[in-house]
């Protein structure tokens, strides 16, 4: 049961083939089993998933199905779920029960899903490795000492070890798309606008972006089609209509111009990756796709671009956390002053220090526009070089992440080495842009991602390109070898 995807789960609750109550049984054991190993849940909620999939199977009964009704789902544990802790994968919010629903979760829980659980994160979704989680890393289910990928690594990984078949997650800088390219699952971060971002720990409000995670591209469309939508709780969310995406799934892709930047197979890709994706794009083109070789000039500024705005933005989101309204509070405080820092100093960890770090410094008088200034002019150029491109191309491909999964302590002790892992990923924060990651091959036995990077709000024709490639492949099948081997 647990091999099925999203889609095929939703066809076997319509026939009756199992219950949602079963399913959510199934996967809860098997949740209880496999994460001791794994850590991809932060917390399981057993009981509560169990009532809600008594509840979607008692309205199934009852001949009111929506979309997502008994489709047992896990959000990352960034989003606001009201009576279950919500952690953020900090100390600071260890403790943290939110008294309210995300709107995704809300919009998840009116479609009728069943949440099983909370999943692990790096400590604020700053990371690329989920390595920075206080509750510890999350273990890649292809090789258990190689990190799967951050920030939202725990969604990726449960994805991969078939724990669940359906996640949500945010990218502020690649935190959907790097670790589901590094776990082997399919991952979309939509335009910024698209989802509303109401309930979601805020890292860097410009660049945060929530969206959906799965195995195939065909489950993703299901998820994005119940996040997406205006809320007018969110005032960076577009009132624009919907479309049906799952609709256009299916288009052929004649005729389909698609721009493949020369700066994105450069020095820093791992010839392996490489390979998997010139392999992906031959396929797009006997499908009758054309490749186009487009220049994205400004790419190599998107790193440094991104770690100006982001740390700056986290350090005025970050401020709240002070451990007097809520939050991480240390023990006998002698007066204000010591509450404050020793409520943050005990809170935070090392990297999210780090960042407060370096954002405070570049907002600060006399930085700011050396810095922060400057940032957001290069973010422009970026942008525009996108613009240009979209003028000739409908679509833009490329590498998710230069390597596969790599060992825990990798890059450890070199900051800049791990940003570095975003190089890809990034300028789609800074435009704004959306892009998923697919799965398209195995280097050294461990899954690359192949990234469709669209113009703003064309994500219909994202998941149809990759719904097309993955009727024609098999890679968004493999599952990691530890699975089949016990399964056998
Ligand atoms: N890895 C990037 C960072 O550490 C992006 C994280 C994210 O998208 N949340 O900031």
């Amino acid at each position: 049961m647990h091999d099925l995807t999203l889609a095929q789960m939703c066809h076997g609750l319509a026939r009756r083939d199992f219950s949602s109550t079963e399913l959510t049984r199934h996967l809860l054991e098997r949740i209880g089993a496999a994460n001791p190993r794994y850590n991809a849940f932060i917390t399981i909620a057993s009981e509560t998933a169990l009532a809600q999939a008594a509840a979607a199977d008692r309205r199934r009964a009852a001949g009111d199905a929506p979309a997502l009704c008994g489709l047992p789902i896990a959000h990352k544990d960034i989003f606001c779920t009201r009576g279950l802790r919500t952690s953020c994968g900090s100390r600071m919010l260890d403790n943290f029960v939110p008294p309210y629903d995300a709107t995704v979760v809300e919009r998840c829980a009116a479609a009728g899903a069943v949440v099983l659980g909370k999943t692990n994160m790096d400590e604020f979704a700053m990371g690329s490795s989920n390595e920075t989680s206080y509750y510890g890393p999350v273990k890649n289910p292809w090789a258990t000492d190689c990190v799967p990928g951050g920030s939202s690594g725990g969604s990726a990984a449960a994805l991969a070890a078939r724990l669940v078949p359906g996640a949500t997650a945010s990218d502020t800088g690649g935190s959907i798309r790097q670790p589901a390219a590094l776990c082997g699952v399919t991952g979309l971060k939509p335009t910024y606008g698209r989802v509303s971002r109401w309930g979601m720990i805020a890292f860097a409000s410009s660049l945060d972006q929530a969206g959906p995670m799965a195995r195939t591209a065909e489950d993703v469309a299901l998820l994005l089609q119940v996040m997406a939508g205006f809320d007018a709780r969110d005032s960076t969310c577009l009132d624009r209509p919907v479309p049906d995406y799952a609709a256009t799934l299916e288009q052929p892709l004649a005729g389909l111009r698609i721009g493949v930047p020369e700066e994105y197979f450069g020095a820093g890709l791992h010839p392996g990756t490489e390979r998997a994706v010139r392999e992906a794009l031959a396929e797009f083109e006997r499908q009758g796709a054309r490749l186009v070789a487009i220049s994205l000039p400004h790419s190599g500024l998107a790193v440094p671009a991104y770690y100006v705005i982001a740390p700056a933005e986290a350090s005025a989101n970050l401020s709240r956390f002070d451990g007097v309204r809520y939050g991480h509070r240390c023990a006998d405080p002698v007066d204000l002053r010591d509450l404050y820092m020793r409520s943050r100093e005990e809170g935070f960890g090392d990297e999210v220090k780090r960042r407060i770090l370096i954002g405070t410094y570049c907002l600060s008088a006399g930085y700011y526009d050396a810095y922060y200034n400057k940032a957001q002019q290069v973010r422009r150029l970026i942008r525009q070089d996108f613009l240009d491109a979209f003028a000739n191309v409908d679509l833009i491909l490329g590498p998710t992440c230069p390597n596969p999964a790599f060992a825990f302590g990798a890059k450890g002790g070199d900051p800049v080495a791990m940003y570095l892992e975003d190089i890809y990923t990034i300028a789609a924060n800074l435009a704004g842009l959306p892009a998923l990651s697919v799965p398209c091959g195995l280097v050294d036995a461990k899954p690359v991602g192949l990234q469709i990077i669209g113009n703003y709000f064309d994500e219909a024709r994202m998941l149809n390109a990759a719904h097309r490639y993955q009727l024609a492949t098999g890679w968004h099948q493999l599952a990691p070898p530890a699975l089949t081997e016990t399964a056998a």
